[in-house]
């Protein structure tokens, strides 16, 4: 065993040390050596209630006698005079009776952080900290905005409103089929390609094994820099000396450190390949054609098409079609201006667009923040 564990980290070891305790002489108060039979002060004998104590890193007991002496046993009582005698006695050390019928001092365990705390009624929580009055008021705020804001998006009230302008728009994306000239590795030429000429050319590098060379690394260890001595119980042997157990918890600190490692290294080489340059036949986006009016009925642009099968070089072809359709509104309660182009989150279609013809009235709902929200088509509400 070299101490370590299996993650590298060291054991932590257990040492124990046997160290003299002290008591309180109860007639006047005195403190006294553990191992001294009478106050030194005041001569009163160290009677069985007298408790020991022990000071925090007493020194150890290294002296071979006086260890044997805290090794030899608890003191003994003497039934006659309540004196204590140590265990090596066979007299009482305060009347000198026999020791036949006298009773040990006890020896006690107390484990690591003095006495085991009394089991009682567990501690009422404290309450949580009220909170501040002002964070109170911001959050009510914010709640009264957020609730005003609601409310009126969802209010909706009719209004009288007046058409007075008609804007459309309809646009068709056109392409034209053309033939273009391009360039492509080799193995990525399309097939209805026209070969013009190749060329070879650099395509990219590949790398090569080329040796070891050495490099310097940083990396960081954990090195031991001692040891806490941390006190883990201990025994009252019951003779005025405590058996102290400490546990040795180690201490580290991480330190950056170098070294040399063989690293691969590469050198490049140059891939040729060919590039070929060619002619192909494609369908290419080309302008679109727009239309566009006011009060007038929506046409669609002429596209242009020109189509033969299969395709020919100039041929025209519609790739999408798209109409915008935009009325202006003005209400007539405060002649207040709205530009609408959608009525309930759907773009105004060609049928809609024609009825609002400029100069029509219309009942509009409004929502409780002015947005309007729809035009009412069907003729009960006109
Ligand atoms: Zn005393
Ligand atoms: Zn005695």
């Amino acid at each position: 065993m070299n101490g370590k564990k299996k993650d590298g980290s060291d054991e932590i070891k257990v040492i124990e040390e046997i160290v003299e305790g002290y008591w309180i002489c109860p007639n006047c108060n005195a403190k006294n050596r553990g191992a001294e039979q009478q106050c030194d002060a005041c001569g009163a004998i160290r009677g069985a209630d007298v408790q020991f104590h022990c000071d925090d890193n007493a020194p150890a007991i290294t002296d071979e006698a006086e260890l044997a002496k805290a090794k030899a046993g608890p003191d003994w009582i003497c039934p006659f005079c309540d004196n204590t005698s140590p265990a090596s006695s066979e007299k009482c050390t305060g009347c000198g009776s026999a020791r036949n019928s006298g009773k040990q001092r006890a020896v006690k365990e107390i484990p690591a952080g003095g006495a085991v705390p009394k089991a009682g009624p567990s501690q009422p929580k404290a309450p949580p900290p009220p909170m501040p009055a002002a964070f109170k008021i911001g959050c009510g705020i914010i709640a009264l905005l957020f609730l005003i804001v609601s409310f009126l998006s969802c209010r909706e009230t009719p209004e009288k409103i007046e058409i007075i302008d008609n804007q459309w728009s309809r646009v068709i994306e056109r392409q034209e089929y053309k033939t273009l000239e391009e360039k492509a590795w080799q193995n990525e030429v399309p097939q209805a390609a026209i070969r013009l000429s190749s060329n070879r050319e650099k395509r990219g590098d590949k790398e090569i094994p080329d040796g070891f060379e050495d490099v310097q690394e940083t990396y960081t260890e954990k090195v031991k820099i001692g040891e806490d001595k941390v006190e883990d119980g201990k025994i009252d042997l019951g003779n005025g000396r405590f058996q102290v157990k400490y546990k040795m918890v180690p201490k580290y600190k991480e330190e950056q450190r170098t070294r040399t490692v063989k690293k691969q290294k590469f050198r490049k080489e140059p891939i040729y390949d060919e590039m070929v340059t060619y002619n192909i036949d494609r369908w290419i986006d080309i302008a679109p054609v727009e239309l566009k009016g006011t009060q007038d009925e929506p046409k669609w642009p002429d596209p242009g098409v020109i189509k033969n099968t299969p395709p020919k070089i100039g041929d025209i072809s519609e790739k999408a079609r798209k109409e915008a359709y935009m009325v202006k509104v003005k209400r007539l309660s405060d002649g207040k201006e709205y530009e609408v182009k959608k009525m309930r989150d759907k773009e105004l279609t060609f049928d809609q667009f024609m009825k609002l013809r400029k100069g029509t009235q219309w009942e509009a709902i409004f929502s409780g923040l002015g947005d309007l929200r729809e035009i009412k088509l069907d003729p009960a509400a006109k």
